[in-house]
């Protein structure tokens, strides 16, 4: 984790993502957090993590920025190519396994894209 210092309030922000399922935003996590944990600090916390190439964060419905473990990220670089999706029904946001295929389109050379879904959970389907 590099020049990373571990503090308390970051061993509890990791915890927090290693346990849950789910990409979490900033309020969300600030909710499963103990008390005493400011709102300023949990940013500044996820800024240090992000730099450092453990977790990543993007944009879900509402422009909320969502925050989730990288697999193998390092402080020189992010390397993601999976895609995020959020359910319409729970809401829930989460990392998709698959990679995504880059499109070729004409003589562009494309490198990387964000891609969304939405959609059903397999929880909310019926
Ligand atoms: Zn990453
Ligand atoms: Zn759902
Ligand atoms: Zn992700």
């Amino acid at each position: 984790m590099g020049v990373l210092r571990k503090t308390k309030n970051l061993e509890e922000v990791l915890e927090t993502f290693r346990h849950s399922r789910q990409a979490l935003s900033a309020n969300m996590l600030l909710e499963q957090l103990s008390e005493g944990i400011n709102k300023s600090t949990v940013y500044r916390l996820l800024d240090r993590l992000e730099d450092d190439g453990v977790i990543h964060s993007f944009l879900a419905a509402n422009h909320t920025k969502f925050y989730a473990l990288c697999q193998s990220c390092t402080s020189d670089k992010h390397v993601h190519s999976h895609p995020h999706f959020q359910c319409l029904s729970c809401n829930q946001v989460v990392c998709l396994e698959e990679e995504f295929k880059l499109p070729s389109i004409n003589d562009m050379n494309i490198l990387e894209a964000e891609v969304f879904l939405k959609g059903y959970c397999a929880s909310c389907q019926f």
